[in-house]
């Protein structure tokens, strides 16, 4: 039977594969988070997967606090990049397939046009450079996928969606940057979307693709566009106000422009993918319903 190990699988993206996974039998799915598999010591990570002999590894822990990341730039090169170095030296000599997932924050967010798989990515946080790490580690393995992702929520975990669903009920006013534009990503829609892709493969309905794919929910849009979808959802009379990101001062420069361009992972893997605000919704209702 096909071995799936996932890693960090208790994060959002994690999570939601776990969720997912129930509905593709005939795999054996293993699940860990840094209690069962820390993937920065390199000596117990390379005698887990040694000893699973997994046929496909999902890469989900990272150190994702991208501000106290420009405090603990260590920490997280030490989690985002060479950790994943650990996994690479783990599954050498062994057919295994790695998809590791990256970040739109690769990017420095001066593209006046969606990011390609091809431009050259150019970080401007010590989480977009810890993360640029790990991708180099990661495709030091020709047997490599990277998915790069933006903007990534979920019922699980904390994150601006549910930030912005409790204060809804509470607040008369929330103030919200208009000027970083880019794709929301339910974690739902690109965990189904990695265990089609993983499925078709093994069933040789698809081709393995090494390198770079991108995926995000289609449409484009800013955080106070994502609240102002919340608020509206909510049925909330709470008034969301655009405000520049100058008025939260900050250590980390966020990308202002982070659009991915999907085409490859569309064309290759025949995906259609879900609007942001149809798949912001089906996660606010899910979050309601529990
Ligand atoms: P989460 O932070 O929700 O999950 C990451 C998981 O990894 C956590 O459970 C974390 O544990 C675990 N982890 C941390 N350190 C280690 C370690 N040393 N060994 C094993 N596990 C560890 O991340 P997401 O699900 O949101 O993100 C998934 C991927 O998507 C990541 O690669 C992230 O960089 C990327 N991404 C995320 C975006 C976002 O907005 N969240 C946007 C774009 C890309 P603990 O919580 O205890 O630290």
């Amino acid at each position: 039977m096909t071995t799936i190990l996932v890693t960090g699988a208790s994060g959002q993206l994690g999570s939601e594969i776990r969720e997912r996974s129930v509905r593709f039998s005939g795999y054996n799915f293993v699940f860990t988070d840094v209690n069962e598999l820390d993937i920065t010591d390199a000596r117990a990570a390379a005698s887990y997967i040694t000893e699973l002999s997994p046929s496909w590894i999902i890469n989900c822990a990272a150190y994702t606090a991208v501000d106290r990341a420009e405090d603990e730039e260590d920490r997280a090169t030490l989690i985002n990049g060479s950790a994943v170095g650990n996994i690479v030296s783990a599954l050498e000599g062994s057919d295994c397939r790695l998809i590791h997932i990256s970040t739109d924050y690769v990017f420095d967010g001066n593209s006046p046009v969606p990011y390609s798989e091809n431009d050259t990515p150019s970080p401007a946080s010590a989480y977009g450079r810890s993360k640029l790490a790990g991708e180099k580690a990661a495709m030091c393995r020709p047997q490599t996928m990277i998915i790069r992702t933006s903007w990534l929520y979920s019922s699980y975990g904390s994150n601006f969606v549910k930030t912005i669903l409790g204060k809804a009920g509470s607040s008369q006013t929330l103030s919200v940057v208009f000027d970083q534009v880019g794709s929301p990503t339910y974690a739902a829609d690109l965990a189904s979307a990695l265990l089609e892709i993983i499925s078709g493969i093994i069933q040789n309905r698809l081709n393995f693709i090494p390198g770079i794919f991108n995926y995000s929910n289609e449409g484009v849009c800013s955080w106070y566009d994502i609240a102002n979808e919340i608020v509206m959802t909510a049925g909330s009379e709470c008034k969301v106000i655009p405000v520049r990101s100058s008025a939260w001062p900050s250590k980390v420069k966020r990308p202002a422009y982070s659009v991915l361009d999907k085409a490859r992972i569309k064309e290759n893997y025949s995906l259609t993918i879900p609007h942001w605000r149809t798949s912001l919704n089906n996660c606010i209702s899910k979050i309601n319903r529990t």
